[in-house]
């Protein structure tokens, strides 16, 4: 599996920064952002290292495997309905160049289109 000393996420889910995982598996772990933007804010990532969501398409089993943590995630936490954001790229403020979904709930819309 594919990691990278230098990188912040996946120290975290080697379990070498203390952070404390809401949900682990075998392909991805969930935690609490430091930082949060809704009552609920979660970052679901890979345990493998992808730089952004372009990279990880190209490997469509981890691809599956980090929506359906997102998903285990919503179940064990009995999130009713929740938002989803992948930023991609600095300008979109990505700050972190490791994959992660963004799981937000708990204050109704988050984001609307039109
Ligand atoms: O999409 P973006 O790359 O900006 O998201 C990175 C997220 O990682 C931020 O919401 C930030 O608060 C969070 N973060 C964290 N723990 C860290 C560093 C960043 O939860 N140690």
């Amino acid at each position: 599996m594919a990691t990278d000393p230098d990188c912040l996420f996946c120290s975290i889910a080697a379990g070498s920064m203390g952070v404390e995982f809401v949900y682990a598996d075998a392909d991805v772990v969930a935690f609490r952002d430091i930082a949060p933007k809704a009552p609920v804010h979660l970052l679901v990532i890979p345990r493998q290292h992808f730089r952004d969501v372009r990279e990880l398409a190209g490997d469509p089993a981890a691809g599956a495997a980090l929506l359906a943590g997102v998903a285990a995630v919503a179940e064990q936490e009995r999130l009713p309905y929740f938002t989803t954001v992948f930023n991609t790229g600095a300008e979109s403020g990505q700050s972190v160049f490791h994959v992660h979904a963004h799981l937000l709930s708990g204050s109704g819309q988050i984001w609307a289109h039109g």
